[in-house]
């Protein structure tokens, strides 16, 4: 069967071309350009991070916060199990094991309560992951980790321009991550950042991003030439792909608009079908403002949203499923990841299931979908 109703499209705003263009005729495609420090700028003052940098992916960004807080063998950090690998390959690769935690019922957030009870004297971060970019429980959280000296992490690629009591997401943690992948509401296609929230973090930041080098020190003009000066990588996004990325973060009140009337429009033509059906809808709590994200079903059974799943294949429109739980895949269980250790993760796993939502979904198309969706009996 053809798909003729994809999962997810590319958001193109139209200016992208252009930028790419300009970045070409400057003579600059490297990283770090005029096209990096716009969007820099931009996602400083959007976010309220101390500080903002481009990188090549949200995972690359991750990779940079376990390099900033020194994880090492014997280091445990806790990740959500309903959650991206990305969420735990970034330690993993520093030699800290991730220890996972269950999630709310409701929002499918980490269950914050959980947290006192997995903080050892091993700990050293959590990893909180904002899903559907509605916002995890950051009051308790931030008490629970102050209290035990044990750093946050955000995962924002869901959350960017959400907010929690009215404060953007991204700006809790020591280290926040962004990733603009075709996926994301805003993207250059492959590429994330790091908002980095400490001061004592920023200059270093820079460094590991430039291949444990001072050439950005070099490039403002504060040394006369660049050296190896600490642990690094390559982490820097070419500048044509900051002008995309420019040219959509421009347009991101419309692209914004446009995403949370087809989220509101699936929440209005779905809600009497979900209710009398048993089919759980996305909750958001009211100090909550998320980005539409994302909008998910979670079915009354594993059954009915894999015949749903299929029934709209057949009608040429894919949905997919999220997340299969961290601590059940492979290398899960090579941490300790048993079935029943994470029972909301489990449940939640198999049931749910997620619409197609992108920018240039037509009122069509997504009729279509809701009409495929309430023909459904589960
Ligand atoms: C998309 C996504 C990532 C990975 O983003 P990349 O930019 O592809 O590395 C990580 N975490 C979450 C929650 C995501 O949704």
């Amino acid at each position: 069967m053809d798909i003729r109703i994809p999962f997810n499209r590319a958001t193109f705003v139209g200016r992208e071309l252009e930028y790419v263009g300009q970045a070409v005729a400057a003579g600059h495609i490297s990283g770090d350009g005029a096209y990096t420090r716009r969007c820099h700028e931009l996602l400083r003052d959007l976010t309220g991070a101390r500080d903002a940098l481009l990188t090549t992916s949200c995972t690359h960004a991750l990779e940079m916060a376990a390099l900033l807080l020194e994880l090492g063998p014997g280091d445990e950090v806790i990740v959500p199990s309903f959650s991206f690998v990305s969420c735990a390959n970034p330690f993993v690769l520093r030699g800290a094991r991730p220890v996972f935690a269950d999630v709310r019922e409701d929002t499918l957030n980490v269950d914050h309560t959980q947290l006192p009870s997995l903080i050892t004297s091993r700990t050293r971060a959590v990893l909180v992951l904002h899903y559907a970019g509605v916002a995890a429980e950051m009051d308790a959280i931030l008490e629970t980790c102050g209290a035990a000296g044990v750093d946050v992490v955000e995962d924002n690629a869901h959350g960017f321009l959400g907010t929690y009591r009215g404060r953007p997401l991204g700006s809790f943690g020591r280290f926040a991550s962004l990733s603009f992948h075709e996926t994301k509401n805003l993207t250059c296609g492959e590429g994330g950042a790091l908002l980095l929230n400490r001061d004592d973090d920023v200059a270093r930041a820079e460094v590991l991003r430039e291949k444990g080098t001072d050439r950005s020190r070099f490039f403002r003009g504060l040394v006369d030439r660049y050296r190896w000066v600490d642990v690094g990588s390559s982490y820097l996004p070419s500048d044509m792909l900051a002008a995309i990325l420019f040219a959509q973060l421009e347009q991101r009140d419309a692209v914004q608009a446009r995403r949370r009337e087809l989220w509101d429009r699936y929440r209005d033509g779905l809600a009497t079908w979900a209710a009398s059906s048993g089919v759980g809808l996305p909750h958001v709590p009211p100090e909550c403002e998320h980005p539409a994200h994302l909008f998910y079903l979670v079915m009354p059974t594993g059954a009915s949203r894999d015949r749903l799943l299929e029934s709209l294949r057949q009608a040429g429109i894919l949905a997919v499923f999220h997340y299969l739980p961290l601590h059940l895949s492979p290398m899960g269980a090579r941490f300790g990841g048993r079935e029943g250790q994470c029972p909301v993760t489990e449940r939640v796993s198999e049931r749910l299931l997620r619409l197609p939502l992108y920018h240039a979904m037509t009122p069509g198309e997504q009729d279509e979908v809701i009409q495929r969706v309430v023909a459904f009996a589960p």
